[in-house]
């Protein structure tokens, strides 16, 4: 069992069988004390552990900082520098009706236009001339029922990325997979397509969730498409899991699955999104499940990615990692929806606090600083020791459940990653 407290006021020291783990919460510093070196710490200072700690950065001088402020003022620029990719909503129009989905799919709306296709690509190479990537994703309901759109955006990518000096254009499509026709799989080859397909685990899992829209499972027809994918070397394919009430509890099966059963090794966990105003999951659990489905990923030579490795890069890097409203590089990937809108939200096509022509984009880039969050909005951030690996509710997280107070499940699946990373090796230095 596994108990927090703070040390001198201003470390987290975890405590399990007699040995501990320490963070610091804004430097993110961590280090291990075994049994001796816990005893030794409750006895009157300065002992050899006291020492060592110190040499560590961890001392008992100095006030407690206020957290929220500290880390603050560590960030540099929390506003995305430009748009360096686009979510390319081609239609709404999919074969499938899974419960859980963020599009309002088959409403009827217009699939985007040729026009409305040509003007999105040009913002977006103008906005980049001169760099070194652009990424383009194309996206939906789903997106291969407007191959034709796909075929004439790829062709003008090209022509676009030598006009503006792009020296790559990085491709991805998010598909459910179940119809790939001969022509689309050659032209994925032929672009060397990131292929992501949504599947949340074996027949009985997927079909909980993800039918067709009359209401029969597609899994046979999925699993062949998949091995016609993993069958071209020239292809990148991986899984886009998302975590449901059918698959929690059974997550790290499920990956075996996917890897031993369908031959795709890189899997992506989508993170939940509090739709209907609330994480529909239980963030402890999920936390747990995801760093166990890691282990037998990599065990079976594969790679789960999700945002527990948030947490791991965090401590390994000393960094925080507060944003996932941008890249790494400042950047921000928005989505494109047609009527030649963007959202600054690539998960997020409705909100009218996202949404922006490309004419307000080119005229009023400031507008980008819109989508940054707030950081550690609440009191309760300071006390939390997941503030420099969370940094509270994005701006979409707050729009969806109405305010600044974050979802109890969401913090308690970022307080247990945190604990997680720092008494798995990579964490604790
Ligand atoms: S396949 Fe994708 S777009 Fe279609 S209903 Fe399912 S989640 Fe939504
Ligand atoms: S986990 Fe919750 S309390 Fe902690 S920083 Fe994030 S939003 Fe704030």
């Amino acid at each position: 069992m596994a108990a927090t407290r703070l040390l001198w006021g201003k470390y987290f020291q975890y405590d399990r069988d007699g040995e501990a783990a320490l963070l610091d919460p804004v430097a993110l510093n961590s280090c291990y004390l075994d049994r001796r070196e816990v005893t030794d710490l409750s006895a009157v200072s300065p002992t050899a552990t006291h020492d060592a700690l110190a040499e560590l950065g961890f001392t008992p001088d100095g006030p407690a900082a206020d957290r929220r402020e500290a880390l603050r003022n560590l960030v540099l620029d929390p506003t995305p520098h430009r748009i360096s990719g686009l979510r390319i909503v081609l239609t709404d129009r999919c074969n499938m009706a899974c419960t859980y989905c963020f599009v309002d799919t088959n409403s009827g709306k217009p699939d985007m236009t040729e026009e409305e296709l040509a003007e999105g690509l040009r913002y977006l190479f103008e906005e980049n001339a001169g760099q070194d990537e652009v990424s383009i994703q194309w996206f939906g309901g789903e997106p291969t029922i407007r191959f034709d759109l796909m075929q004439y955006g790829d062709e003008l990518a090209d022509r676009l990325a030598v006009e503006h000096q792009v020296k790559r254009v990085r491709r991805t499509v998010v598909t459910n997979g179940a119809r790939l026709t001969d022509e689309a799989l050659n032209h994925f080859i032929r672009y060397e397509y990131g292929v992501g397909i949504s599947i949340d685990g074996p027949p009985d899992i997927n079909s909980a969730n993800r039918l067709l829209l009359g209401g029969q499972p597609a899994d046979t027809r999925i699993r062949g498409n998949v091995q016609r994918l993993v069958g071209a070397d020239e292809l990148h394919v991986g899984c886009n899991l998302t975590p449901t009430a059918a698959n929690i509890g059974r997550l790290a099966e499920t990956v075996a699955w996917i890897i031993d059963t369908l031959g795709l090794k890189f899997i992506y966990v989508n993170t939940p999104i509090p739709t209907g105003g609330r994480w529909r999951v239980n963030g402890r659990d999920l936390a747990r499940e995801l760093y166990e489905a890691r282990l037998v990923a990599l065990s079976k030579g594969g790679l789960l990615f999700s945002v527990l490795d948030r947490a791991f890069q965090a401590l390994d890097t000393r960094r925080p990692m507060l944003f996932d409203h941008m890249q790494g590089d400042g950047t921000l990937n928005a989505a494109y929806l047609p009527g030649k809108r963007v959202s600054l939200c690539d998960i997020n096509f409705t909100e009218p606090d996202f949404l922006f022509t490309l004419n307000e984009l080119r005229h009023h880039p400031e507008v980008l600083g819109t989508v940054t969050k707030r950081i550690a909005p609440i009191p309760a951030c300071g006390d939390c020791p997941a503030l420099a690996i969370c940094g509270g509710p994005s701006r979409n997280e707050q729009l969806l459940i109405g305010g600044d107070t974050p979802d109890p499940e969401m913090c308690a699946f970022y307080t247990e990653t945190v604990e997680i990373a720092l008494w798995d090796n990579t964490g604790v230095q």
